[in-house]
């Protein structure tokens, strides 16, 4: 099995506190979250994804928005440099969360963050040393 992830959901699995959209949306996310705790390796896809799922049938438009795309797009080139591979549609990889957790609180891979309306509270987990995140081996 692979979780199946959209490019900025790279950075935002390593922030997720329990928080989001709905009451279904942070039951499936939350489920992901152990499951890539437990190592499963991720798939990278474009568009909606396993995270995005719960919200779909609610006619949400935000999962299929321009915005998100380039969020993908910008992340998937940063932590594509970062790692040193190239991350598109089809990708399938098990990250460095460690690397990818210093890089997100240093900034150098956030720029998928700028007007998000999370960017406050994933910016307090990184400032916490992501020790409330779900997501990961502590
Ligand atoms: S600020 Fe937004 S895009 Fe960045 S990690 Fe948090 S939820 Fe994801």
């Amino acid at each position: 099995m692979t979780v199946r992830l959209r490019g900025h959901h790279l950075l935002c699995m390593l922030t997720f506190v329990g928080e989001g959209y709905t009451p279904a949306f942070t039951a499936n996310y939350r489920r992901l979250a152990e499951r890539l705790s437990a190592g499963e390796e991720i798939e990278i896809v474009s568009g909606p994804d396993d995270i995005c799922a719960p919200l779909l049938p609610e006619g949400l438009p935000h999962c299929l928005s321009r915005s998100a795309v380039a969020r993908d797009e910008t992340a998937a080139e940063e932590i594509g440099r970062l790692l040193r591979i190239p991350i598109g549609e089809g990708t399938k990889i098990v990250p460095d969360e460690k690397l990818l957790r210093s890089n997100f609180k240093a900034g150098t891979i956030r720029r998928a963050c700028e007007e998000c309306e999370w960017s406050e509270l994933c910016g307090h987990v990184a400032g916490n040393g992501f020790k409330d995140a779900l997501v990961g081996a502590r």
